[in-house]
């Protein structure tokens, strides 16, 4: 779990801005579950047999009335049960989005954490294909927002229950004729879930897994249909995607189509970003039957690949750093900061460091230290002789170093403006 610190954090609050300008865009409302839920929530959502439900979750007790709680290790079963508990889809679907911790009690490795972040996108209550495209083009035009390249898209359909019910079969046969090739978890899920076993990481396991019988083709008509009906937006839109038949996703939850974002940058870890169709969901937790479509990104994977790849995140910084020689220019100075700041100039303060005595603000050279380490791009200097005369002096610190002009307090929103420019 990783403490996410200044001035990293400023990239954090880059892309999660990119994000709610982006999902504005799509007409996409914000939702903010809480970490924790019901153990069972989470159970009969993902599946027991998964990693997540089995090895994954971070479940304790609640020492005051005995319930089983779990920290959230994905928000889909979160939004599905506020969204039926709140009654949200009465009047039609809902598009919503959210970002925040995740839980899972993984072995931590490059990208991946026990608290992680997920960005995630719902659609619920809309049974279309081109909604299931909507979610590509939005987590695509995100790619494009932050400048992220090298990312290639991963589509498959997992059909409806009856026709999985047929592959499932097939799969069990295949998985028993070759049971000495299994590892002990695929060899535990055989009978209880062997879709799982396709999403196995083992890398000895990767032959068995390729030629297994694949389910794309046990779908029927309408599962065809609905696939190809999504591809054909996309193609539509440039989007170019691979068909990965083995592609399965962890949860138990999906159906139809399911996605992901795969780079090969980031090694192991390269997924960054998953979802697909959950229509049986909302019902299976108790709503009223309705359709859903969704996707979650790891915030830390995209992160990282925009760093590999030398991303066009600007550091911000204060537009002024303001200079105080004196105690006595306190009240003035600070008044004349505020009126910048709400001209929307960004300032930063000298603060007078620690073990000076209850006047003393620092020396002029130890505070333009500061200023230039600010990475500001002027400093004001409140000296007595200037503040005597109602004027303040402004350094420019970066481009025509040095030069240094005088303004009149009286007229500072009008310069407040060219310091923007
Ligand atoms: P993986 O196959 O890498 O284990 P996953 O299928 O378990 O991923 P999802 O549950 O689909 O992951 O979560 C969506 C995204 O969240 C992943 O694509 C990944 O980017 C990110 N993610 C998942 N687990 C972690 C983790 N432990 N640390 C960091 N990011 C994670
Ligand atoms: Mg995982």
């Amino acid at each position: 779990m990783n403490d996410i610190l200044p001035p990293e954090s400023a990239r954090w609050e880059w892309l999660e801005g990119k994000v709610r300008g982006l999902m504005a865009r799509y007409a996409y409302q914000n939702i903010r579950t809480p970490i924790v839920e019901p153990t069972p929530l989470f159970v009969r959502s993902l599946g027991e047999v998964t990693d997540i439900v089995e090895k994954e979750m971070y479940s304790f007790e609640d020492k005051l009335n005995g319930e089983a709680l779990t920290l959230r290790p994905e928000n889909t079963a979160g939004v599905v049960r506020a969204v039926t508990e709140h009654n949200l889809l009465y009047e039609g679907g809902k598009r919503l989005y959210y970002m925040g911790p995740m839980f899972r009690h993984e072995k931590p490795q490059r990208g991946r954490y026990r608290q992680f972040h997920q960005i995630g996108a719902e659609a619920l209550g809309f049974p279309g294909a081109e909604i299931d495209a909507e979610m590509i083009l939005l987590a695509q035009d995100l790619w494009f927002e932050l400048g992220l390249k090298d990312v290639r898209l991963e589509l498959n359909s997992l059909g409806q229950p009856d026709e999985r019910k047929l592959h499932r079969a097939a799969l069990i046969a295949y998985f028993e004729l070759n049971n000495d090739a299994l590892d002990e978890d695929s060899k535990r899920r055989l009978h209880t879930n062997p879709l799982r076993i396709l999403d196995t990481k083992n890398p000895q396991m990767q032959g068995l897994v390729n030629a297994a019988p694949q389910l794309i083709n046990f779908l029927g008509e309408t599962s065809l249909q609905h696939f190809t009906a999504v591809q054909s937006i996309l193609t539509a839109n440039g989007i170019a995607y691979q068909i990965n038949p083995r592609l399965v996703r962890g949860m138990d939850y999906y159906n139809l189509t399911v996605f992901e974002f795969v780079t090969e940058k980031l090694g192991s870890q390269g997924t960054i970003c998953g979802g697909g169709r959950f229509d049986y969901l909302i019902e299976q937790i108790g709503g009223k039957a309705a359709p859903a479509v969704g996707w979650a990104l790891g915030v830390e994977r995209v992160l990282e690949l925009l760093k590999e790849q030398g991303d066009a995140f600007v550091m911000p910084v204060p537009d002024v750093y303001a200079i105080t020689p004196d105690y006595a220019a306190l009240p003035l100075a600070t008044r004349t900061l505020q009126t910048l700041r709400r001209q929307g100039i960004k300032v930063q303060m000298h603060g007078r460091p620690t073990g000076s005595d209850a006047t003393g603000m620092g020396s002029m050279k130890s505070q333009f230290k500061k200023a230039d380490a600010s990475g500001a791009r002027y400093a004001l200097i409140f000296g007595a002789d200037e503040l005597a005369n109602q004027q303040v002096a402004v350094k420019s610190l970066r481009d025509g170093q040095g030069a240094q002009t005088l303004q009149s307090l009286v007229a500072i929103e009008t310069w407040a403006q060219s310091l923007l420019t």
